[in-house]
């Protein structure tokens, strides 16, 4: 009798564990379906072609290259204007929720945004999407095909699934890319990789496929479920010319909306303009 609990207890951690280990068998093998249909015999050659010009590089350091953000960031722009960048991701995947209320204010206010979306959320929002698209208030980006952290080694953070090498992180972008191209007839020309996180190979490898790789200056808050007030706090303590805000609009239980009920008049009065990403640079 003693030893029977104990040894229930260890079956039902051997079977969650069994589970979790099937759930992740499951997510790899959708995921090279999904790739599978991507993959035409003019992209595989293509990507072959990638693969063998970075054969011989490095990794690089691996973080969130804020400051090479900024630097490229700060040669443009109206300089007699303060402006701010607000940037929504959708991740997709289990999380591929619409926070409609929050894209409703942006359009009640007319405040321009940049918008990075994964093809899992497409997949998942087909005609939110198209409607997004069409919206001259909202620039579409690349938060990559499958919302894998772009690391040309496998590294990770946050538990989040990485690629594992080159060939990986060419589908992340390049997928992601031409998905989006297709839907909307403009391809994307500014990447975020999952988690922001990624290494400097990979950002040689979104220079060449004709992608600036892009994360934040200014961290909301909403994906460590920061209350309305405290990402308010952080946007308007964060603010100031040229800065990029990162919130998310793919979780409609997150209070974004209420942050920037809160934070926009403020930034408004202290002369902030926003603007998109795409109007950040003078190229
Ligand atoms: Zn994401």
């Amino acid at each position: 009798m003693r030893n029977t609990v104990p040894r229930s207890l260890f079956a039902a951690a051997a079977a969650l564990c069994l589970i979790a280990q099937c759930a992740a068998a499951r997510q790899r093998g959708d995921e090279r379906n999904t790739l599978k249909s991507y993959y035409t015999a003019e992209y595989l050659a293509f990507k072959k072609r990638i693969i063998g010009e970075f054969a011989q590089a490095g990794a690089g350091r691996f973080s969130e290259f804020v400051k090479r953000a900024k630097k490229n960031r700060n040669k443009a722009g109206d300089k007699e204007q303060k402006v701010l960048a607000l940037t929504f991701d959708a991740c997709g995947g289990r999380h591929s929720g619409y926070n409609k209320k929050l894209i409703d204010y942006l359009r009640r206010e007319r405040i321009p945004a940049t918008l990075f979306v994964t093809g899992l959320w497409i997949e998942k929002n087909r005609e939110t999407f198209a409607e997004l698209a069409k919206d001259p208030l909202f620039e579409i980006e690349n938060h990559g095909l499958l919302h894998r952290l772009c690391s040309t080694e496998g590294k990770t953070k946050y538990g989040v699934r990485a690629t594992r090498d080159i060939g990986d992180v060419v589908d992340e972008m390049e997928l992601g890319a031409r998905k989006i191209d297709e839907l909307t007839g403009r391809r994307p020309v500014f990447f975020r990789s999952a988690t922001a996180y990624t290494d400097e190979l990979s950002l040689r490898v979104a220079e060449r496929l004709g992608m600036e790789v892009v994360s934040y200056d200014i961290l909301s808050g909403d994906a460590m479920r920061a209350s309305a007030k405290k990402m308010s706090r952080n946007i308007l303590d964060g603010a100031r010319h040229g800065a990029v805000v990162i919130m998310h609009f793919n979780h409609p239980g997150w209070p974004g909306l209420e942050a920037l009920e809160l934070s926009v008049p403020e930034l408004k009065r202290r002369g902030y303009h926003f603007i998109k990403l795409e109007d950040f640079s003078v190229r």
